[in-house]
């Protein structure tokens, strides 16, 4: 068997493992990615893809593949069938909400079974070494680095400094290192069900992104775009249905769902699986690190679950390449589980409360908004003084440990597309005499900045120099010392 030597060793092409590849590739790590099936996944899950994993898709240069692929979010939709009546739920995120003026991208509704093969490619591009149909089956940690054997077509012993667990939510890795996690299971069990028919006698040219059918007690999801549509149905195991011959049940949901009692759809395929509401007691076991539903799993509801992932994996590859280069320490890798597991267990507890609020209903007082959830994320800063996980992303305190905000500059562009995502790069406000930077300089003045964030340019950048990671965190900042 070959003996291949790199950087990081990913286990688990999914969506958190396609994306850790692609990050670290993106910084000229050397990695491997195994991923036992022969292709990206068949079924579709998440569709909801939220600013921040959208400005991280921007960031890898995907941002319009990602777009071609999808469509706008459409919101959701509360009815008796598809057919019936449309009452708005969950209206489209608007512009001024939770895009424009808060980031230079939106929220999109892209399949995961689209987005995976433009995250697979992009790895591929930028020199990721992808190998499916390829199994890890042991991984030893030395101290030194982690020694695997991949079984299958990749078929090779790998020798690696570090190891990513992207191996999902029954992660065989975390049980093979003894990871425990805690939380709570999620009563029932979810049946989804890949169909196509068409639904234009029900639609009748109105537009559906997600829509709750009351009669059949069933969502139905749009898939694909407008050029290739496909839909999906989801519910929970009836406990008069055989759970041997889920298929034979779904086609009445289907026609319940849809309110064409006549619809004959063909079913592609149908899953059942059960959800829950768990966070991993650890996040890094010597050399190996947990991304992804490995880390967490949660209730779809919010279309959390694999947004957290990509944001998981964007934290720790650039900590993981600065340290493989030799330009920061192994501690570095601590602050992986630090940052992330607080904001693991917020997003998991945020999920599970809204599967339990009635669709429709207003939401609940601990209830915090998606977007402030996604954008108004804070690291520990270290700073005494401050507490909470989240701050109100429209006002930014510009504090070490928060997203260096979106600010529009008179030229049209945004701030954050003059950071170096592979590389930190120090902010300087030129009316500010700060000492001068080993890192890539920008200078950013208050004429150049867009009328309408002037005072979010003053409080995180007016008379500073801040300095940005090269995931887009506060570093440092002369302002909180
Ligand atoms: C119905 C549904 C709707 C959802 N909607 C949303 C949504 O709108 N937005 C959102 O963000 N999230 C959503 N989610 C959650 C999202 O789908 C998951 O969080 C996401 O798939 C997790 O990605 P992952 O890469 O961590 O794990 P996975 O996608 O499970 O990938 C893990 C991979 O590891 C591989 N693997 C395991 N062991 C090995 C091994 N030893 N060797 C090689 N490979 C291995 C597996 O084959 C698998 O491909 C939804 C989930 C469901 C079920």
């Amino acid at each position: 068997m070959s003996v291949v030597e790199t950087d990081v060793l990913v286990v688990g092409g999914g969506l958190a493992g396609l994306t850790t590849a692609a990050f670290l590739a993106r910084h000229g790590t050397r990695v491997l990615l195994a991923e036992r099936h022969p292709s990206t996944s068949m079924h579709p899950k998440a569709r909801l893809v939220n600013v921040r994993s959208m400005e991280l898709y921007r960031a890898l240069g995907v941002e319009d593949s990602v777009r071609a692929a999808g469509e706008p979010n459409a919101g959701f939709v509360l009815a008796d069938t598809l057919a019936g009546e449309h009452e708005t739920w969950v209206p489209p995120p608007s512009d001024e909400a939770s895009g424009g003026d808060l980031s230079p991208t939106t929220p999109y509704s892209c399949d995961q079974q689209r987005i995976e093969p433009i995250l697979r490619a992009r790895a591929v591009d930028l020199g990721a070494d992808v190998r499916f149909s390829t199994t890890a089956t042991a991984l030893t940690d030395h101290g030194d680095g982690v020694t695997a054997t991949l079984d299958g077509s990749g078929a090779a012993t790998v020798r690696a400094r570090y190891a990513v667990a992207a191996d999902g939510a029954h992660s065989p890795l975390c049980t093979r290192l003894a990871i425990g996690r805690h939380g709570e299971p999620v009563e029932g069990t979810a049946v989804s069900v890949l169909f196509r028919a068409d639904l234009e006698p029900a639609l009748r040219g109105r537009r559906v992104d997600a829509l709750l059918a009351r009669a059949a007690e069933a969502f139905l999801f749009a898939r694909g775009n407008a050029a290739e549509r496909t839909w999906q149905l989801g519910t929970y195991l009836r406990a008069e249905w055989d759970p041997q011959r889920v298929g034979a049940y779904v086609g009445d949901v289907v026609r319940a769902a849809t309110g064409l009692p006549e619809l004959q759809p063909v079913i592609e395929s149908v899953q059942t699986w059960t959800s829950g509401a768990y966070v991993a007691d650890r996040f890094r076991s010597g050399r190996v690190f947990l991304v992804g539903d490995a880390a967490h799993v949660m209730p779809p509801y919010g279309g959390f679950g694999g947004n957290t992932g990509v944001q998981d994996a964007h934290n720790l590859a650039w900590k993981l390449a600065a340290v493989c280069r030799g330009d920061a320490p192994d501690p570095l890798l601590d602050t992986y589980e630090a940052e992330r597991a607080p904001i693991a267990e917020l997003t998991v507890a945020q999920a599970l409360l809204r599967s339990r609020k009635a669709p429709g209903r207003p939401p609940l007082p601990d209830q915090i908004d998606a977007t402030t959830l996604v954008l108004g994320f804070c690291y520990p800063s270290g700073h005494a003084s401050v507490t909470g996980l989240v701050e109100d992303p429209a006002y930014p305190s510009g504090r070490p440990g928060t997203r260096a905000p979106h600010i529009e500059l008179v030229d049209g562009r945004s701030m954050l597309d003059l950071f170096d995502p592979t590389a930190f790069t120090a902010v300087r406000d030129p009316g500010t005499a700060g000492p001068s930077h080993a890192h890539r300089m920008r200078e950013v003045g208050r004429e150049q900045v867009a009328r309408r964030h002037r005072n979010r340019w003053a409080a995180v950048y007016g008379g500073r120099t801040v300095l940005v990671r090269p995931d887009g965190v506060i570093a440092a900042s002369d302002g909180w010392r």
